[in-house]
């Protein structure tokens, strides 16, 4: 069957394997490392997604994708369409219509049969115009020949000039018999794959092209200005479509019945053009979809068309990350070999380098004995690590050129998290020395894969009348939320009535797009407990973790990154959930600038968190004694 596992046609060096990065693979260098020839072998992880791709191929099923971007999807689509058979490819022909010059007729025919057609046709066409043009020399021979007879010079130019002028506009006449062949797959050596992402109506459902002369004769005919979408151009093959839903409604139901007739008229796309009034007869787009995207595009997708594609094929989410295992350092090690051949210039990596690499799949990963599926970004630190030995004049891409592309391929949003605390610096944001009543240094993650530290101010004031929660923008919920919880820890320790009391919160700074709330809200309950007692926040300690009502610390995401921001910022001490222990991955150089500290209850976060001796010891006594009873339960549960 094809869904044999490819080893990498390298010894292995099986006792060792468990412990050696590379998986015990005994090579020098990536050179050495045999790539599969088919694109589905190539496929790392996603065994889930490559056994459906696979079925699929032989059902001729449509498939939907979704998961992360740079996961294979696009990948997998293409290995779908090297897997469906060749020989049922065809050529599509559009024809002049005589009856109808607005009714283009469209012919099919089995693949590199199209481009004879089209050659009969212009031998056809030249002969034609060649006994026309010794047709035409004739006559105007006979015309200057009478004219010097009669010596009326004058009028046999004349006469020679219309017979010329004649010949010339009516020869057009012939080039309307050459059919245009909107589809070739005359070369083609597997079905086709189309990447129709983002496209435009035209360029995914076909379009006329506006003929500016369109009156008088000089126009180019109709069936030549033809030109196919990528619902035909995959016909037989791959329709590829990521972010689905980004498709305007009109488009997709329009894709919806390409779907069910299986071919779809070509027609000027644009209203007011000239195109608009061409129809051409229906041109085959047999093809199988594969739709991508991440979960939300999903569901912001056009219901019928979903519909459609589940009830006629599958669907599948992609893994974000793989158990780390030997086998699988192996098939990264064939990653690295995969990207510097397809590429092309590279050099090949040394054995550390790939090492390197490895560690860092790890690291991103953000979980422990794992490895992150997120290739493309992979395969982009690859290509910077390559370039920068390339530049070089190196024969091999080494560990330091690794570690200098990690430096250099830094994402849009760390390069803007660093900028940011970097500007941050000048305003002395930064930590300051000491304890601050009401304020703690939060954590948070921007875009994916930077953490940013994000201080949190609470201020208490008597209400008017009904207290309040006030806090502003797209974090409001979020300190709602977590007052709601704290108030009712607070409710069971303290003679204040939160209900009585307006609480403002403020996110210093915050305001930034992609900032994830969910996180803070222990950083929230500590800024409202610390500005209620008047207990100062020790402001070297930064934290992260999400707050129940009974006073148990959450796990919450990015906790590698937030720590990594917070040792950028100069913190000390980075509060996280116990839960979240084992996700811990920091790079060496943060390693001794920061404690971790693991808390799985809101008191042991104040114990570590809040200054004061006598006052804080009280305080957190009293929160133990009375949450206590949530942790036995949790840890019954
Ligand atoms: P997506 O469509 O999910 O956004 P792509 O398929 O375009 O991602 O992936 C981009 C590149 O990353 C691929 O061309 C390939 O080089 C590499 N890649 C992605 N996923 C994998 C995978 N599972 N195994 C091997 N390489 C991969």
């Amino acid at each position: 069957g094809s869904d044999v596992e490819v080893d990498p046609g390298v010894e292995v060096d099986e006792e060792n394997a468990e412990d050696d990065l590379l998986g015990g693979l005994k090579i020098d260098t990536t050179e050495d490392i045999e790539v599969p020839d088919r694109l589905v072998d190539q496929v790392i992880g996603q065994d889930e997604a490559r056994d459906i791709i696979i079925k699929a191929a032989k059902q001729r099923r449509h498939v939907m994708m979704i998961g992360s971007p740079g996961t294979g999807k696009s990948m997998l689509a293409k290995a779908m369409s090297q897997l469906l058979p060749q020989e049922d490819l065809q050529d599509v022909l559009v024809y002049h219509n005589p009856d109808d010059g607005n009714a283009p007729k469209v012919r099919t025919v089995p693949a590199g049969k199209g481009e004879q057609i089209i050659d009969a046709h212009k031998e056809e066409a030249r002969k034609r115009n060649q006994m026309r043009s010794i047709l035409m020399w004739i006559i105007i021979a006979i015309i200057v020949g009478y004219a010097i007879l009669t010596a009326s010079i004058l009028l046999g130019i004349l006469a020679a000039g219309i017979v010329w002028l004649i010949f010339r506009y009516t020869s057009r006449g012939t080039d309307a018999m050459v059919p245009n062949m909107i589809v070739d797959n005359g070369d083609q050596r597997t079905a086709p794959f189309e990447d129709a992402t983002g496209a435009h109506a035209g360029a995914l459902l076909g379009d006329v092209r506006h003929d500016p002369f369109q009156s008088g004769g000089m126009e180019t005919p109709s069936h030549d200005r033809v030109e196919p979408g990528s619902i035909h151009k995959s016909n037989k093959g791959v329709l590829f479509v990521d972010e689905i839903n980004t498709l305007d409604v009109r488009t997709q139901q329009k894709l919806m019945t390409a779907i069910q007739e299986g071919e779809f008229s070509i027609t000027g796309q644009s209203e007011r053009s000239s195109g608009a009034m061409v129809q051409t007869e229906p041109v085959p787009c047999d093809f199988v979809m594969i739709a991508a995207g991440n979960l939300d595009a999903m569901e912001n997708m056009h219901p019928a068309l979903r519909n459609r594609i589940k009830g006629y094929g599958y669907e599948v989410y992609m893994e974000d990350t793989i158990e780390d295992t030997p086998e699988m350092r192996r098939k990264y090690a064939r990653f690295v070999a995969q990207e510097v051949e397809r590429d092309g210039r590279l050099p090949h990596f040394t054995r550390d380098a790939v090492e390197e690499l490895i560690l860092e799949a790890k690291r991103r990963s953000g979980r422990k004995n794992h490895l992150t599926l997120h290739f493309r970004t992979l395969g982009g630190l690859v290509r910077v690590a390559g370039d920068i030995a390339r530049s070089e004049d190196r024969e091999f891409t080494t560990r330091e050129d690794v570690l200098q592309a990690k430096g250099r391929s830094r994402s849009i949003e760390q390069q803007l998290a660093d900028d940011y605390i970097e500007r941050r610096k000048d305003y002395e944001l930064q930590v300051a020395e000491g304890g601050v009543e009401g304020r703690v240094n939060g954590l948070a993650v921007m875009g994916e894969d930077s953490g940013i530290m994000l201080p949190v101010m609470a201020e208490i004031a008597p209400a008017q009348g009904q207290g309040q929660v006030i806090a502003t923008g797209q974090l409001k919920e979020m300190a709602e939320e977590s007052v709601q919880n704290v108030s009712a820890i607070i409710k069971k320790f303290s003679d204040v009535n939160l209900s009585e009391k307006d609480i403002h919160i403020q996110f210093v700074q915050a305001g930034q797009q992609g900032v994830d709330g969910d996180s803070a809200s222990i950083t929230v309950a500590t800024a409202v407990i610390s500005a209620l007692e008047d207990i100062p926040v020790d402001q070297t300690v930064a934290m992260t973790g999400s707050l129940s009502v009974r006073g148990d610390v959450l796990p919450v995401g990015g906790v590698t990154h937030k720590i990594e921001a917070a040792a950028k910022a100069g913190c000390d001490t980075v509060i996280i959930p116990k839960a979240n222990e084992q996700d811990v991955m920091i790079e060496d150089e943060y390693e001794e600038m920061v404690d971790i500290v693991p808390c799985s209850n809101i008191s042991e976060v104040l114990d570590v968190a809040l200054m004061g001796e006598p006052k804080k010891d009280s305080l957190v006594d009293r929160l133990k004694s009375i949450t206590g009873s949530a942790l036995d339960h949790g840890a019954v549960g």
